[in-house]
């Protein structure tokens, strides 16, 4: 098909081509005396991204899977309690992880759609005296609903309860893209990918640890070998990893973090929810809802929209992309047929976005929904126009007379400053 795939799943994200450019590079030796000062700033900048100064990060030749494995299985023995919500399909597939390492997992169900339960989180703290839940988990995006949770009441049950358990957040869908404040918030292992905020190709887990995590590393007898912190840290101290990096990703990796550091996090952030803003009024304008149940959840990275009932979304799903090559989020598990996602996050702008918007509009009116045409595009569009950061004041040369028409055969005047 020709023209570019237009890429809007929730990760991977659209790779912008400085880092593809970083990434285009020859192998080199992962053991040479030059590699210290490619990983060594990596390592250390990371933590700009994940906001700590007293946490350690790690880089995991895996991806988002694997830096959950990460964080459970270096701080945590068989047999330990984890408590934990299950609200969509990644918190599920978390919990589905622990009880196969043998913890023992303390699930609260809660309804897919709706943000993490802090009530009930704080009611089981509250009520576990003797401490024998050892970890919270919490996922902060539930990249299958499009719900964003906030992490700072899960840390106040903690202190309220003056409970030790630890604080792991599965921040794969928001760091990078959401504000996330690991020290601020006690977080003890946040969690990511590099195939969403970070705008890289998958194949890296990212883990950064607090000094109280890392602690636990002599103690926590779930067994780990390719994901063990001492290991990564005794290699990490010399600047090296104790088995093979991928090196383009690493190159990728210092570029992206870049190219965040120049734009500003905080400005990341509120491109975002701009982004994510406008997306939303184009969801209400088509009539559709979100699958968030309240604006307090609504995520600035991904929006799971509902279909219409009797329609499945999967066909939306596959017109956009066999029909106009875009490719959108499918619902995932129980929320399958009924939903599809626009993600929303990484290398991303407003008239990129536009084509998923009216890539969308497009395909549900070609399987039947009546959408009414150019709605969301228009009710996007205006939205972005109404809250563009005003354009700094420019000389133009100025507009021809209308009074003089070209003759043919005549020799054109060129306007000074014009381009030809
Ligand atoms: N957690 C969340 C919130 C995710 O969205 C994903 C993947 O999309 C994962 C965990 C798993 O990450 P990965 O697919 O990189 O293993």
């Amino acid at each position: 098909m020709a023209g570019r795939n237009f890429l809007f799943v929730p990760g991977p994200t659209n790779v912008p081509d400085r880092v593809l450019r970083a990434m285009h590079r020859a192998m080199e030796d992962h053991r040479s005396s030059d590699f210290p000062s490619l990983a060594g700033p990596v390592l250390e900048s990371l933590k700009k991204i994940f906001k700590t100064r007293s946490g350690q990060a790690f880089i995991f030749p895996s991806s988002g899977t694997g830096a959950w494995e990460a964080a459970l299985s270096n701080t945590l023995s068989p047999g330990d309690k984890v408590l934990v919500a299950r609200f969509g399909m990644f918190s599920h597939l978390w919990i589905d992880m622990a009880q196969r390492l043998g913890l023992e997992v303390e699930v609260i169900e809660a309804e897919w759609g709706e943000g993490a339960p802090i009530e009930r989180y704080h009611e089981a703290l509250a009520a576990d005296k003797s401490h024998t839940i050892k970890a919270v988990l919490f996922t902060h995006n539930e990249t299958a609903t499009g719900v964003t949770s906030d992490v700072t009441p899960i840390r106040r049950a903690l202190n309220d309860a003056r409970h030790p358990a630890l604080l792991m957040v599965d921040g794969v869908s928001s760091i990078g893209s959401i504000d996330f404040r690991m020290d601020e918030w006690g977080v003890d292992l946040a969690i990511t990918g590099s195939q969403k905020g970070l705008m890289l190709p998958a194949g890296l887990g990212i883990v950064c640890a607090s000094q109280k995590a890392l602690a636990l590393g002599s103690t926590a007898k779930l067994r780990r070998v390719f994901f063990d912190f001492g290991d990564m840290q005794k290699a990490n101290t010399t600047g090296y990893f104790p088995y093979t990096p991928s090196l383009p990703l690493l190159y990728g990796l210092r570029e992206s973090i870049a190219m965040l550091m120049e734009e500003g996090l905080e400005n990341v952030f509120t491109r975002h929810h701009r982004l994510a803003e406008g997306t939303r009024r184009a969801i209400k304008a088509w009539g559709l809802e979100l699958c968030a149940r309240e604006p307090k959840w609504h995520s600035d990275t991904v929006s799971a929209i509902m279909v219409p009932a009797g329609v499945n979304g999967a066909e939306v799903i596959d017109v956009a992309y066999r029909r106009y090559n875009l490719a959108l989020g499918a619902g995932l598990a129980r929320m399958a047929g009924k939903l599809f996602r626009i993600g929303h996050l990484g290398d991303m702008n407003e008239l990129m976005l536009m084509g998923a918007i009216a890539g969308s509009e497009m395909a549900m009116r070609d399987v039947g929904i009546k959408v009414t045409p150019g709605s969301g595009v228009a009710a996007a569009g205006e939205y972005w126009r109404s809250t563009a950061a005003p354009l700094p004041k420019r000389e133009l040369p100025p507009r021809a007379p209308d009074s003089q028409p070209v003759q043919s055969g005549t020799k054109e005047k060129v306007t000074a400053g014009a381009t030809r």
